[in-house]
């Protein structure tokens, strides 16, 4: 097949640099294919970065990494963060009716916590749940009825229902059970009981939660934050012969003869449009964008299935509080407080300027141009009244206040938004050359490790897609050797 690029000069554009595109970057250019990576930001990292302000390095929401992928943590810790890496003990935990308890919850911490009338009916609930659903077997449809079955009506009313309400801005029953089995962390303490109810037959196998965290686990991190692991890894892939474009905002996203043929990029600095010509594309910038910019547009149904995918922004307050140390932990998760997460990434070895002052990470969810994104002086003052409240700091021990934001947070799965996700996904399935994958691109809740994971799976498939179009008959690919300057 002698129109078909032979893999060295193959053209493999990927969008976005987060973890998902570094890593495809880094396994395509490590075997010595042509790559080339289009970033709309000034760096790389995605949401796995930190912001430097006066100094001091701000973590865009505290990102340590886990070490559950084994050949992707021997690669960051052996080629690619080196000296830069600090180990550190997980050490998370949960404010919870008045006390802290280890995160995920321990068996031991929560019979000690929870009112004895409580756990008991917990305990009772959870009982009756998993006899009722053993002998009245039924695939839960939203949020609530997963949390029920994996916990209980009491527990899910004790833990889950205001908390959840509160952080997605809308109720357990319209959140899709997906998100409790692909993305809430299990409880163990839970385990434990089910465990023993599963020794006396009583056991409802049908719904799980995944282990995001383990209670005892080391974590990795550095002494400038989440920035280290993503700027080395976009250094390596470079010296492995990648090409990185910062400021490159994708603009579209050509197809022809059933194949993406090319993408133009914008500068977001000085506006000019880049065309570059591929043969091959590994997604991994948000899918409902990717789906609208392709030209020509994909059939009107794809197109308003984009509308149904969406993304919770989220807003992240880093401050600088002239106190050594304000927390017990890296992070501590909060229920009843505007923020459900406030981290300490000191006490993971970040270097804070002055010795004596520290950085916090104040985590919010919210919703575009509400008053949290807007960081009206309400929210402020809340803020400093919770961690007031919570002993954490003083408002006059604030010094700095930097806001850090990213529209696409979290991925929404709304109840009924799994269609409309296959419909995205059948139609980039329908070219060969392009893959979609990440957080973001795939509309799913990976790890750093996990996107990783996926940037080098997407890294195969093309590898592998190559070899299978170098062996088929198939249309001319148009040769054109450089990117072309539109404007
Ligand atoms: C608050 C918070 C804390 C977290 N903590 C941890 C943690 O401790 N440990 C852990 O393992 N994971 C953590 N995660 C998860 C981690 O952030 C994700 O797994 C990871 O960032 C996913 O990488 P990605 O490349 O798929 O997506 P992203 O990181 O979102 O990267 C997507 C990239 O695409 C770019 N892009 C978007 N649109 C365009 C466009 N039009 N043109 C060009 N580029 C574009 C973006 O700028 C971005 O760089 C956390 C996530 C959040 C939100």
């Amino acid at each position: 097949m002698s129109n078909v690029p032979s893999p060295p000069s193959a053209r493999i554009l990927v969008l976005g640099g987060g973890p998902t595109g570094l890593y495809a970057a880094r396994t395509l250019a490590a075997q010595g294919l042509q790559v080339t990576l289009l970033e709309k930001e000034p760096r790389a990292g995605g949401l796995a970065t930190a912001f430097n302000h006066n100094g001091n390095w701000y973590d865009l929401g505290v990102h340590m990494l886990h070490e559950f992928d084994r050949e992707i943590f021997h690669d960051i810790r052996d080629n690619i963060m080196g000296e830069e890496r600090i180990a550190v003990q997980l050490d998370s935990k949960i404010r919870w009716a008045g006390s802290f308890y280890r995160y995920p919850l321990q068996f031991g911490d929560m019979i000690k916590g929870i009112p004895p009338l409580t756990l008991a009916r917990c305990v009772l609930s959870l009982f009756s749940t998993q006899l009722w659903f053993k002998l009245f077997p039924k695939t839960p449809i939203n949020a609530e009825d997963a949390l029920i079955q994996l916990y209980g009506r009491q527990l899910y009313e004790f833990f889950f229902k205001d908390f959840t309400m509160r952080y997605w801005g809308f109720p357990t029953t319209e959140l899709d059970a997906k998100f409790i089995t692909t993305k809430m962390p299990r409880l163990t303490a839970v385990d434990v009981l089910k465990k023993i109810l599963a020794k006396i037959g009583i056991r409802d196998n049908r719904v799980h939660a995944v282990d995001s965290a383990l209670s005892e686990e080391t974590l990795h991190y550095s002494r400038t934050g989440a920035e280290t692991m993503t700027r080395r890894l976009a250094a390596y892939a470079q010296s492995l012969g990648a090409t990185i474009l910062y400021n490159q905002d994708v603009n579209s996203i050509e197809n022809a003869g059933g194949r993406i043929t090319a993408v133009t990029s914008r500068d977001t600095t000085t506006g000019v449009l880049t065309r570059h010509p591929c043969d091959y594309c590994i997604n991994t910038i948000p899918l409902p964008l990717l789906v609208r910019k392709m030209t020509p547009p994909p059939p009107p149904e794809v197109l308003a299935s984009c509308d149904y995918l969406k993304f919770k922004p989220i807003t992240i307050h880093g401050l600088l509080v002239h106190k050594p140390k304000c927390i017990d932990g890296l992070y501590i998760y909060y229920r009843e407080r505007i923020f459900h997460r406030v981290g300490e990434p000191k006490n993971a070895g970040l270097i804070v300027n002055p010795p004596d002052h520290s950085v916090l990470i104040v985590e919010t969810t919210c919703e575009m141009d509400d008053e949290k994104w807007r960081v009206t002086d309400a929210v402020k003052e809340q803020i400093m009244t919770d961690l007031e409240i919570e002993k954490i700091c003083t408002r006059d021990q604030i010094k700095e206040w930097h806001l850090l934001q990213a529209v696409h947070g979290y991925p929404i799965f709304r109840l009924g938004f799994e269609p409309h996700f296959q419909a995205l996904k059948s139609h980039v399935d329908s070219f060969p050359n392009l893959r979609t994958a990440g957080r973001q691109g795939a509309f799913c809740y990976p790890n750093m490790h996990g996107a990783m994971r996926q940037g080098a799976t997407s890294a195969k498939a093309v590898t592998g897609q190559i070899k299978i179009d170098r062996l088929e008959t198939m249309p001319v690919p148009i040769q054109e050797s450089m990117p072309q300057v539109l404007d």
